[in-house]
């Protein structure tokens, strides 16, 4: 998306940010015991964090994409997207999870 619209480039390098913060804030909290006393705010932080991620996406750049790109191509990443979720880790505690965190905090 990001070279087929580069009108939406900023944005799709902040969202690249919104999913590094929210890599970090579940691999915290998979680590953390619910009692803690930053268990609730880091969780709070975490959903309106996600709620203004999503909200962002559908209603300012997805708008854009779908008016750039023609059906097939859409559905060719709707597929990509399907096939991505099959690997995408599952749980922050998996270790392709924590990897990945790791490298946004150290690229
Ligand atoms: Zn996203």
């Amino acid at each position: 998306m990001r070279a087929a619209v580069p009108d939406i480039e900023a944005d799709i390098l902040e969202s690249y940010e919104e999913h590094h913060v929210a890599d970090v804030l579940c691999s915290e909290l998979a680590a953390m015991s619910p009692e803690a006393e930053r268990f609730d705010a880091k969780t709070t932080v975490l959903i309106e964090s996600v709620e203004h991620h999503i909200e962002e996406e559908e209603e300012v750049w997805f708008p854009k994409v779908r008016e750039a790109l023609g059906r097939k191509e859409l559905q060719e990443i709707g597929q990509e997207m399907l096939n991505a979720r099959q690997v995408a880790p599952h749980h922050p505690a998996q270790p392709s999870a924590l990897k990945k965190a790791i490298d946004a905090l150290i690229s």
